[in-house]
């Protein structure tokens, strides 16, 4: 800890800041029992504050108060102690411990508080069932797995707020009961009491007000903003998170992603994240999907993948040929010289029918004179020149996906990372990298028109006359396969907002009536500018090496938006219900 606490009747130390330099000192030090431990005669607690784990001995005096008191002492209980520090003799310092070598001989005990017996231990033994550490959350936070990990968010948000004060940015707040902001999530509602089947929403993110703010010549804003969404969750989402949202004026791709270099450069530094030094690697988007499937590459493992649309074309292989009749291709993923059983192989089906796939087809590549050929069962439809063509080296495993081109690639990319962990590629090292020149829409065959890849205020690049074909000024920031973050350019025109509204299936009156206060905005001399948020929840998770999200939220809900802790979502009173004009269900 930077500081001794003010001395008062509980404490003038923290306890786990204490060391040998204080011996011979009377400190009142106060926090939880993390352990006792009785020994020939002697009673030793372990106390646990914020600061850490120190060691008390309770010496048995006749009729002493402080002895009984100690005795009856479970774990969790919290008490504060008097008593001297000593040096531990040579044999009994603890190394494991920042204050292993000395100990307080206590000589005044207060119990402050009792504890029923917890429903687990307060260590990092074990494996805890997550409901159960949700449940019990206030004692969960106890254990120092969960402290480090909410001091790293700590240290890493204040870092942000340091670094972007040195560049002049304003923190801002905005609202959290407002309009729906098309992020492509379902909105949370918030019904009105004071005019019933009228709805606030809450903020997808702050994207519309912070462009408010540049209209409005702040220039250069931050916001550490808490974002709602409502989607069914996927396994590490939260329908309540957290970004760090950037908005500036007056600036190009080049200038936000100079600053956010700067910034992120400092947040790995925090984390201990050993990253090459900026300017990190730019990589388009049509390259990133070619070569990884994916707009988040991870890029520690080879395995790319490779469209061999041209090689295989004509072949007699019927599922090939018709799809690259109509228009789609064939991608390859050489797997390396692994051995998978027929199981193995067919269980890969499933593998990438999760990542939107239809099937792989699989052949082992064999030295065959002259020519190499394959071990497989559709061998028998490709002629030498084809398999020749192809490539790969004897013993090494090809994996094939047909199908669109870019649900082939992305079947595969997924089918990559999955098979990169499942043979223990090694990933060492940290890989960051910006993907740049993303398409501006996808087509939504479902819905039958354009959906924006980013959101609908992105700037396009190209004629507006072509929707497929263009460009947007995004970028989206990817470390280790994982994408912490994006934004992008902004359009700063009415006229082309409204556009590419329109393009999206949002005619004039209906932008009027849902982002008129923009699209006026727009209209009253807005700079050009553009910005980006980067998820805290997911940057802190990888700094700290957790697995999910939720071990570094203080208050985290399950997978299924569920809070264990409080019971939340739960019923409400009925009166409540009528008053906001609803009818309960
Ligand atoms: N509002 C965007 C998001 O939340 C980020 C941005 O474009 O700045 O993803």
């Amino acid at each position: 800890m930077k500081r001794a606490p003010r001395a008062n009747p509980y404490r003038d130390r923290w306890a786990g800041d204490l060391r040998p330099d204080a011996v011979g000192t009377t400190v009142t030090v106060a926090g939880w029992v993390h352990r006792r431990r009785d020994h020939g005669g002697l009673i030793f607690l372990d106390l646990r504050d914020r600061s850490g784990l120190l060691q008390l001995v309770i010496h048995p005096q006749p009729g002493d108060e402080t002895f009984a008191a100690a005795e009856a002492l479970r774990p969790e209980h919290v008490v504060s102690v008097t008593g001297e520090v000593v040096a531990r003799e040579a044999g009994k310092v603890n190394p494991e411990l920042a204050t292993g070598e000395i100990e307080v001989a206590v000589h005044d005990l207060r119990t402050l508080a009792e504890a029923q017996t917890p429903p687990f231990q307060v260590d990092d033994d074990g494996q805890l069932d997550e409901m159960t550490r949700l449940r019990h959350r206030a004692i969960d936070l106890r254990r120092e797995t969960m402290r480090t990990a909410l001091e790293l968010r700590h240290e890493v948000v204040a870092a942000i707020r340091n670094h972007l004060g040195e560049y002049d940015f304003l923190e801002i707040e905005t609202p959290i009961l407002t309009r729906s902001t098309p992020e492509g999530a379902r909105d949370f509602l918030v019904p009105n009491r004071r005019e019933p089947g009228t709805w606030y929403a809450l903020p997808q993110s702050p994207q519309l007000f912070k462009q408010l703010l540049m209209i409005g010549g702040y220039e250069r804003y931050f916001q550490i903003a808490r974002c709602f969404r409502d989607e069914d969750m996927r396994a590490d989402r939260q329908a309540e998170f957290t970004q760090l949202d950037v908005e500036l004026a007056f600036v190009e791709e080049d200038d936000v992603i100079e600053l956010i270099e700067g910034l992120m450069a400092r947040v790995f530094e925090v984390g201990g994240f050993d990253v090459p030094p900026p300017p990190w690697d730019r990589m388009t988007y049509a390259e990133a999907l070619a070569r990884y499937g994916s707009d988040r590459p991870d890029r520690r493992f080879g395995l790319e993948l490779r469209d061999v649309s041209g090689a295989l074309r004509g072949s007699q292989f019927k599922v090939f040929q018709s799809v690259l009749d109509s228009g789609g291709a064939v991608v390859v993923l050489n797997a390396g010289r692994v051995e998978l059983s027929r199981s193995e192989l067919d269980g890969l089906n499933e593998v990438v029918q999760r990542h939107g796939g239809k099937a792989v087809a699989w052949a082992f590549v064999e030295s065959g004179p002259p020519t190499p050929s394959w071990r497989s069962p559709i061998a028998k439809f490709f002629t030498a020149e084809q398999i020749a063509a192809v490539g790969g080296e004897p013993g090494e495993l090809l994996l094939f996906a047909a199908d669109e081109r870019q649900v082939a690639l992305e079947a595969l990319g997924g089918l990559r990372v999955e098979l990169a962990q499942r043979l223990g590629l090694e990933r060492s090292g940290h890989d960051v990298l910006w993907v740049v020149d993303f398409p501006m829409f996808g087509w939504n065959a479902g819905e039958e028109r354009w959906d924006p890849l980013h959101h609908p205020f992105t700037a396009p690049t190209g004629s507006l006359d072509d929707p497929g074909a263009l460009g947007s000024r995004n970028y989206d920031l990817v470390a280790d396969g994982v994408e912490l973050g994006g934004g992008s350019i902004r359009i700063h025109e009415a006229e082309v907002q409204q556009k590419v509204l329109d393009l999206i299936g949002i005619d004039a009156d209906e932008a009027q009536r849902r982002f008129g206060f923009l699209l006026d905005a727009l209209r009253h001399g807005a700079p050009p500018h553009g910005g980006i948020a980067l998820g805290i929840d997911r940057i802190v998770a990888m700094l700290a090496g957790r697995d999910s999200i939720r071990d570094v939220i203080a208050f985290p809900k399950t997978a299924s938006g569920a809070d264990p802790l409080t019971g939340a979502p739960a019923p409400v009173d009925e009166r409540q219900v009528r008053e906001l004009g609803l009818r309960a269900l």
